[in-house]
This record gives C-alpha cells, structure tokens and sequence, in this order.
C-alpha cells in the first residue's frame, strides 16, 4: 500500500481495497533518506490498524539496499538504511521487514555471502525481543549475480547467518517464475512449494503475490496483476491451494493503484480454496 499521503491514509485505503494484512514503504522505496520520525504518527497508526483488524503489518526496506555488494559505502548504506527501517517497524508494530537478498554481481557468491552476513547479524541481535519484527530475506529472481534467488540458495544464505532465528523468508511469486520455478504450469507450482517448503521450512513467513509479464526463467522481476501474466489463473490456483500457505499473509505487489489492487485481491480470493473455520485465528 503507497504511503504517499502519509502513514494515515494506508489504513484507510487498505481497508477500501480489501486488505487483511499490509505491507508498507516507511521511506522513498529508491532512495536512502531514513524515514521520518513521529512517534505519535507511529501510535496513532498502530490504534487505527488494531481498529480495522488489519494484520500482520510488513515493512518493505528500500530497493538499493544490497549487503553483498563490493562497494563498502553501499553496504554501510544498507545497514544504516535497514536500522532505521527496523526501528520505525518496531514503533509502528510490524511483523517483519522485508529486505531483498541482494547481489554479488563484481566479487562473486563467496564474498557476497561473507559480506551479507557480517551485516545481517548486528541487525538481527539490534532490538531483539518480543514482540520485535523480524528481517524477512525475499528471494529475488535471478538476475546475474543475485545471491538467493533459487530455494538452496537462500538455505545457503540462512546456514551462512548460523540460521539466526530473527532471519526469516518471503518468496515472491513473479521472481520465483524468473528464478525458473514454473509457477504457471500447476503440477510445477505444486512441485515449487513442495520444495519451498521442504528447502525452507517455517522460516518462510510471506509470500507476495505478483503475475509475471515474462515467462519462466527469464531472470526478469517484471510485475503485472494476478491472472494477466505468465503465471496466470491457473498457477494461482495451484499456489493457493498448496496447504504451506494455508496460515501464510499473502500479498501483492502488481501496482500502486488501489482500484486494481482491490481487483488483484478479489482475484486471489476467487482462485483460493474455501477457508475452513477452524484454521481462521490461529
Ligand atoms: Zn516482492
């Protein structure tokens, strides 16, 4: 949901659109300024999401963060950036952050995996306890050097960061189509969660939900709303259907515009299976 208007109407808008759960930029999505500090904002705001019963709440960290990069001044940049996210979702009550899985495009897997770890573990001991959200790795879709866009690779990622248990895991449905997991042919999607799940197990947490406009391992993170893509209705309805999903938030990412939003979740809606009582609270 755009925070365009300022933290206050994402609740409103979010509502309007059908939400249950939300994910939110706290600062310009491409740049590095830190977010605003308003501790009464952050108060009112977690009041008004309680209000609507809107939740979990997720933060999603700016695009140019990057851990594995070789520029030393991007990585400090990423760390200072990812603080100040993880502080400003602790104020207003998130679940987690939302942090690609970066990239080692000039100093190759080995240092990019040094380098992100060195980084994700001061984070991750910064401001633990109950209550505090999580740093939530999305897997990313497998453009030249990316560090985990396969399922192994972010098990690599997690053992590299000693499986701290503050790391957590979000797949994105258009990168996993990229990264090559054939997410439109519904035995593959079937097949791709299965391994999801078996690969990463509860560490997976989210799962953003986004047609792809390029077909499947096309290394490209092009978005387009749920049905018109190369994933498709029936891809969806595989996806959706697969019980590791069945207690998970799922959100989309296809655009900025509420009205289209509200029609992407009307459609994941029609595309899921009937919700049994007994597993809604839990
Ligand atoms: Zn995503």
């Amino acid at each position: 949901m755009s925070v365009a208007g300022g933290l206050a109407m994402a609740v409103g808008n979010a509502t309007a659109a059908g939400c249950e759960s939300l994910q939110v930029f706290v600062s310009n999505a491409r740049g590095w300024a830190p977010p605003p500090a308003d501790p009464a904002g952050d108060e009112r705001f977690r009041a008004d999401l309680a209000e609507a019963g809107l939740g979990p709440l997720f933060v999603h960290a700016p695009y140019l963060v990057n851990f594995a990069s070789a520029s030393p001044v991007t990585r400090e940049r990423s760390s200072e950036s990812v603080a100040a996210t993880l502080a400003k979702a602790a104020s207003i009550g998130a679940a987690g952050v939302v942090v690609h899985a970066g990239a080692a495009l000039a100093s190759g897997r080995a240092a990019g995996l040094a380098a992100t770890r060195e980084a994700l573990l001061p984070l991750a001991d910064t401001g633990a306890g109950p209550g505090a959200p999580d740093l939530v790795l999305e897997l990313t879709a497998g453009t030249r050097g990316a560090l985990a866009a396969r399922f192994e690779e972010m098990a690599e990622l997690l053992a590299t960061c000693d499986h701290h248990p503050r790391l957590k895991v979000c797949m994105d449905t258009c990168h996993a189509q990229a990264a090559g997991y054939d997410l439109g042919d519904p035995i593959g999607a079937a097949k791709a969660l299965d391994e999801l799940f078996a690969t990463l197990g509860d560490r997976v947490v989210l799962v953003h939900a986004n047609d792809s406009r390029d077909p499947v391992g096309a290394g490209r993170d092009r978005h387009c709303p749920i049905g018109t893509g190369t994933i498709g209705d029936q891809g969806f309805t595989a996806i959706l259907a697969h019980p590791g999903l069945a207690a998970l938030p799922v959100i989309t990412e296809t655009t900025g515009d509420p009205g289209q939003m509200a029609t992407d979740l009307a459609c994941l809606r029609r595309l899921s299976p009937p919700r049994s009582p007994a597993g809604l609270g839990d």
